[in-house]
Order: C-alpha cells, then sequence, then structure tokens
C-alpha cells in the first residue's frame, strides 16, 4: 500500500514535469504534490465519439470533431500579423484551418494528404466555418489512444497555455501519475458507507475520474468522489463542533428575573410571532444548559431579528451578567440604542452606547461603568471590541448583520472573558440553510421565517430611466400622503469618483424635480464625516425631511417604518442579495410600500434575470437560492473565508442530496464515537490528520 506520504511528493518529481513547469503549476493552479495533482479534477468532458461532416457543422461555436486531410497550406500577412492557413477537406466539403502563433512547427509538422482528427472550436464567418488552433491527430494516433469516448478538460489559465502547458500536457502529467501508482491509493472510506450508497473504491474513481471508461463509470466516480469531499468537511466541522462544546464552559443563565418579566407583562408592545417565540426557547435552551452558546439567528429583513436580541440581554440582565450588541455601522448603532432605550422604557435597566466617534469623557464614563459593572448594555461599532474595552462580566454578545464582520472580529469578541461570552450572530442576509449547515458548521442555526403579523409585501417595479418623470409623479403623490422615500445610488469601490458624480448629478436632479421650501431632501454617503451622515439622517428619522438621497450606507438595519419607496438608481449594477437588503428598508409600517427599481435599456441577462427575481419575489430565501445560481457560492456575501466552498469536486447546490446524506452520515458516526477512537474508526482518524488539504477550514473554524 502506498502510504500518504509518496503523495505528498512535490510535483517537480513527476516524470516531464520539473522545476520550472512545477512552478508554473503552483502559481497558477496551486499543484503543489502528486495528491494535488491527482485531485485536480476536471471541470467537464467532452464526447470525442461522435464526428461531424463539415456540412452538419453547428451554427454556432460549439467544440466539434472532424475527420479529413489538409489539402494546402499558406501563410497569409496581414497588417495585423501573420497567420497560417490550411485548407481542410472531409472529402466532401473544405472549411480553413487558422494558427495566429506557433507557425513554423506546425507548418513543419502537418503533413498533407494524411488522414487527421481535428478537434477545436468553430468560428463561423457568415457560412464559412473555420477552426482557429485544431488539436490534431494523425488517426492512428487517435486509434491508439486511451480514451476516445470521454475526454477531460481541466482548468487552465492563458499563462498555462501560452507557456505550453496544454490540456495534453496536464492530461498526461496525470495518466503518467496514475499509471506509476496503480491502484495503491488507500482507500479513505469505510466500508459499511461505500456499500451503503454502493460506492466505487478509491482507485476506480481516480483512474475513472480522470480517464472514464464511459459516462456510467464517469458518474459512479464523481458520485464516490463527491461524496468523499462532503463526508469529511462534515465530520470536520462536527467534530470541531463538539469538542467546543465539550471543552468549553458556558455561563448558565438560568434565571427568568425582573427584567425579562417586567418587559414581557409591561413593555411590549406586540405580540411575537411564533418564529420569534421559537427562537427565544432555542437561545434559552442554549443559555441554560451550560454549553457556550453559538447561535446564528437568520431572519430575513424587517423580521424582528431586534426584539429577540434584547430579550436575550435582558435574561442575561436577569443572571447579573452584562451584554453588548454590535453593529456594523454608526448609523445603525445609534439606531440600536435609540430604540432599544425607548422598547425598555423606564425599566431599569442601563444602557450605553460607544462608537468610534463617542468623546474622550463620554468613553471614560463609559469605561468606568463598564468596569464597576453598573452598566448592563452597551451598543456600539467596532470600538466594543477593542482591546481597551473592558467589562466587569461580559456574559452575552450581540454581532448583528454578522455577514458585515470578519470571523476575526468574533474570535475577539469571544476572548473578551476567560470564560467566553455566549454570542449571538445575527444576519438578514438568508443563506440557504444546506450552505449554512457546511458553511456556519461551528454554529448552531436558528431561523425566523415569519414576518410580523399586517405587513404587506412590498410591491416592486422595474422602470426604464426613460420612465422617470412618471416615478417622480408616483413619488410626490406618495409624498403627499405623508410617506418617506428613499433613493440609492450605487457605490462601487473601483469606480468611486464616478460613482460619487452620480450620486450628487442624481441629488441635483431630485433638487429640481423636488424644490424646497416645498420638499426637503436629505443626502447621506460614505465620503461624508459621522456627524453630518447622523444628523442628515436624524432629519430623515424627525420627518423633517421627504426624500433621502442616498447610497449604499443605508444598506443594513435601518428602520424608518414611515419610509413606503425604496427607489434604487442603476439597479442592474447591484446585486440581487444587495437589492433585497436595500429593499427590506421599506415595507416596515402598516402602510403599502413600494420598490422602483430603475434601469437603462441596456441589460446583460444576467441583470434582466435579477430584476426579474426581484419584481417577481420577496422571500429572501429564493431570492438568495437565485443569487447562488447566477454567482457561485464563492461570491455569496461574508462565505469568502469558508474553505468550505473551495470544494474540487462537489457542488454545494447541485449535490445537496448527497451533502445531507454526507452530514446525516457523520453525525450518526460521531454520535457512537465522538472522537473516532475505536478501532474500527482509526483510518478515518488518520485521514482526517491528514487532510492538510482541507487547512483552510481548520483555520476558519478555530
Ligand atoms: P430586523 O430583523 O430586520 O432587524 P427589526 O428587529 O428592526 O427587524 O424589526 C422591524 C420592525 O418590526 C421593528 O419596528 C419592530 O419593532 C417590529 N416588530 C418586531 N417584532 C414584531 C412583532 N412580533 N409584531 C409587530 N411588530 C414587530
Ligand atoms: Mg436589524
Amino acid at each position: 500500500m502506498i502510504t500518504m506520504d509518496i503523495l505528498q511528493t512535490p510535483i517537480e518529481y513527476l516524470k516531464g514535469v520539473g522545476p520550472s513547469r512545477a512552478n508554473l503549476l503552483k502559481e497558477e493552479l496551486k499543484l503543489y504534490t502528486f495528491q494535488d495533482l491527482l485531485h485536480f479534477f476536471p471541470h467537464r468532458y467532452i464526447d470525442r465519439s461522435t464526428f461531424y461532416k463539415i456540412k452538419d457543422l453547428p451554427k454556432n461555436s460549439s467544440e466539434v470533431q472532424i475527420k479529413g486531410e489538409v489539402t494546402k497550406v499558406e501563410m497569409i500577412s496581414q497588417k495585423r500579423g501573420k497567420r497560417l492557413v490550411a485548407t481542410f477537406t472531409d472529402g466532401d466539403n473544405i472549411m480553413e484551418l487558422v494558427w495566429f502563433r506557433g507557425h513554423q512547427w506546425i507548418k513543419e509538422s502537418l503533413k498533407l494528404n494524411t488522414n487527421y482528427v481535428i478537434f477545436g472550436r468553430l468560428n463561423w464567418y457568415g457560412n464559412r466555418p473555420n477552426m482557429p488552433h485544431p488539436e490534431m491527430e494523425t488517426i492512428e494516433n487517435f486509434d491508439k489512444g486511451l480514451s476516445k469516448a470521454l475526454q477531460a478538460v481541466y482548468p487552465s489559465t492563458e499563462k498555462l497555455l501560452n507557456k505550453g502547458v496544454s490540456q495534453r500536457v496536464v492530461t498526461k502529467m496525470i495518466g503518467e501519475l496514475l499509471k506509476s501508482q496503480k491502484n495503491r491509493f488507500v482507500e479513505t472510506l469505510p466500508e459499511d458507507l461505500r456499500n451503503k450508497y454502493k460506492l466505487i473504491s478509491k482507485n476506480e474513481a481516480l483512474e475513472n475520474i480522470h480517464f472514464p471508461k464511459d459516462q456510467d463509470r464517469l458518474t459512479a466516480a464523481q458520485n464516490r468522489l463527491k461524496y468523499e469531499e462532503l463526508f469529511f468537511i462534515q465530520l470536520q466541522l462536527l467534530m470541531k463542533n463538539l469538542q467546543r462544546k465539550q471543552k468549553i464552559k458556558g455561563f448558565i443563565f438560568n434565571k427568568v428575573g425582573r427584567y425579562l418579566n417586567t418587559f414581557f407583562s409591561e413593555n411590549l408592545l406586540f405580540e411575537l410571532t411564533d418564529a420569534q417565540k421559537r427562537v427565544i426557547r432555542e437561545i434559552r435552551k442554549d443559555i441554560g444548559n451550560g454549553q457556550q452558546m453559538n447561535r446564528l439567528l437568520q431572519g430575513d429583513v424587517g423580521s424582528g431579528k431586534t426584539i429577540v436580541a434584547l430579550m436575550a440581554m435582558l435574561i442575561a440582565a436577569d443572571n447579573g451578567f452584562q451584554s453588548c450588541l454590535m453593529a456594523p455601522t454608526e448609523i445603525l448603532a445609534k439606531q440600536h440604542y435609540q430604540s432599544l432605550k425607548s422598547m425598555v422604557g423606564d425599566l431599569d435597566i442601563s444602557i450605553g452606547l460607544l462608537t468610534g466617534s463617542s468623546k474622550k469623557a463620554e468613553r471614560n464614563q463609559l469605561a468606568e461603568l463598564m468596569e464597576s459593572g453598573e452598566l448592563d448594555i452597551l451598543i456600539g461599532t467596532h470600538a466594543v471590541i477593542e482591546d481597551k474595552v473592558k467589562f466587569k462580566n461580559l456574559g452575552l454578545a450581540v454581532v448583528d448583520e454578522q455577514h458585515r464582520f470578519g470571523v476575526a472580529q468574533r474570535a475577539k469578541l469571544w476572548r473578551k472573558n476567560i470564560t467566553p461570552p455566549h454570542l449571538l450572530v445575527m444576519t438578514a442576509t438568508p443563506i440557504p440553510r444546506t450552505l449554512a449547515m457546511s458553511v456556519y458548521g461551528d454554529l448552531d442555526i436558528s431561523i425566523i421565517d415569519e414576518l410580523p403579523p399586517g405587513r404587506k409585501k412590498v410591491k416592486t417595479i422595474h422602470h426604464y430611466d426613460s420612465n422617470r418623470l412618471k416615478v417622480f409623479k408616483f413619488i410626490a403623490d406618495e409624498i403627499q400622503k405623508g410617506r418617506q422615500i428613499y433613493m440609492v445610488y450605487p457605490l462601487i469601490k473601483e469606480s468611486e469618483k464616478m460613482d460619487y458624480k452620480d450620486l450628487m448629478d442624481g441629488y441635483e436632479s431630485v433638487s429640481r424635480a423636488f424644490p424646497s421650501p416645498e420638499y426637503q431632501i436629505s443626502i447621506v454617503h460614505g465620503q461624508m464625516p459621522t456627524k453630518d451622515k447622523d444628523y442628515e439622517m436624524d432629519r430623515f428619522i424627525k420627518k423633517q425631511t421627504q426624500i433621502m438621497v442616498a447610497t449604499t450606507v443605508i444598506e443594513v438595519g435601518v428602520n424608518v417604518t414611515n419610509a413606503s419607496v425604496m427607489v434604487i438608481e442603476s439597479a442592474e449594477r447591484f446585486g440581487l442579495s444587495q437589492l433585497h437588503q436595500l429593499r427590506g428598508r421599506v415595507g416596515r409600517g402598516n402602510d403599502q410600500s413600494f420598490c422602483i427599481l430603475m434601469s437603462s435599456h441596456k441589460l446583460t441577462n444576467e441583470a434582466k434575470t435579477r430584476l426579474k427575481t426581484m419584481t417577481a419575489s420577496t422571500d429572501g430565501f429564493h431570492i438568495a437560492e437565485v443569487d447562488l445560481k447566477l454567482r457561485g457560492p464563492g461570491d455569496l456575501m461574508g462565505t469568502q473565508q469558508s474553505g468550505v466552498l473551495q470544494l474540487k469536486i462537489a457542488d454545494i447546490i447541485k449535490d445537496n442530496q448527497w451533502l445531507k446524506a454526507a452530514r446525516g452520515d457523520a453525525q450518526e458516526l460521531l454520535g457512537e464515537d465522538p472522537r473516532l477512537e475505536a478501532i474500527k474508526n482509526t483510518s478515518l482518524r488518520q485521514t482526517l490528520a491528514k487532510m492538510k488539504a482541507y487547512q483552510n477550514i481548520w483555520n476558519y473554524i478555530s
């Protein structure tokens, strides 16, 4: 049996690789070892079993294979450079093969009147097809070749191709490696699991993923490798989670006392939704059982997460502990501060606010109150996690809009005490459940899947810029009814100057259409000093202004229930999750609210899909699914750090069923043997230990 060590051999020791090619492979594809190369999976396969006749070629740029011979080769010089053109015939019709580089070599090696199999992507000039840079093989070689049915295509880069590391070279390298190590790979999956899903062996799978003998065996190889990948990730995440729970003792908040009781009977102005009640029960269970809570609370915008957080903080206070609530922006922190203060009313609980712009004197005073334990709740921005901020006994930390914070910041909160505080992280960026359970495998998940009663769905309409007058008329009518309006402009970093100009132009034109003194307009953008931002925001909250012109600073969390229209300018430039977040700023009161998506006529297909999704649905989870399909999980907000998404073969969405199965199996296994100490699990334990490939996950979750 081969040991893992041989697989750890640096790639340059492979026949035909050598140091300079090895460097390229490292830089471009992150392939360092034999192991990496074997697990460098094709991203697709091409069918090399079909041959086309030239007259039947598909009229698009698909990849095709044709048999025939070259009758003529000539060099054509043009202003823009030379190209080598060969006339190719299948016996009935002709077409051209074209090369823009490597002329000499091709000219010398091309044989006239010899039967070739050519393969490549088509180019059409009107009715005339040609094929640039075809792959060519003489019929003889083609017939001798390994696999003619399905041929693996590997991810590549421009640089690799330019340096001669073509598909053929990569295929050869992998073939070489497989040949030299044939049937010597360690089986990583326990037999009972392999039997359960009829999974083929590791050896067979590696062989067939690179050189599939037919479609069935390819599918079998894919299934085996997908399951394996997902299974080990789940095993790691769940083990880590179990260990954390066992190792880390949490504060026990088992009293429900004066604060929560009084709040419940006197201050709570509405009936909690069933979802809110359920989540509060889940939290209470966590914080009462002696383990440290590490819970993610997902709930669509407006679903009422704040009150849940407040109630958890009141329980902390009832048990003699302090808590803190961290928000990503100053505006939001301030708003939380104000709304929590008004929610608790005359309950004698002390709440403080700490942000980047808090004055020194305020800070000092706060510090004293925090260290003496007189302060019960601290609300703030990142300032809260600065090392100099000290609590007497921090028992609960709440992080709002958690996707805005990095994992490192979460970890920092954790370390605020010797015993880490209970942690509740909240997000309105819905992450599909399946994804959440693999991305946030270290968190338990609660979901508020219900909006408070009486809310009307936000009506969403798409208008082209040419319809602006109509939109302005509509806005004027809404203002007439006493409502307020948001108008949001995109701010995308690469072109900050241009975006800023867009915003200012927009502000000008809105000001012209809605002149003072009849109308008052606020403007808020990221480059303004905080105090100006707050001032403008404040005027809007106090209804002194009817229109808020802003960049996406207001994306997160802001709550102005009287605002009923959200106009999003250049909506085609926003991602789905951002659009959804923005729309969530309205529809918070009982009035019918509207979201108007403005765009130019020029829309990419993807932009069209985004706008259509928004007008058709208000369900955050559905929108997140579409987003995921459009962009792939790698781009999903806040998930970039998660190694889970650098999957090599499984697809978190398409392979959902495998993910569930793998998670279930890992759970069952750990239920019996949480540390994998049983003899029958030895090899699993060893495989895990050796899985350096997933190192990044460990970094992520620890
Ligand atoms: P989010 O989940 O987006 O943070 P908030 O906590 O800001 O939402 O709540 C949005 C609004 O809904 C607030 O004005 C809040 O007071 C109100 N709210 C929360 N829960 C309920 C409920 N059960 N019934 C009625 N209104 C509620
Ligand atoms: Mg909120």
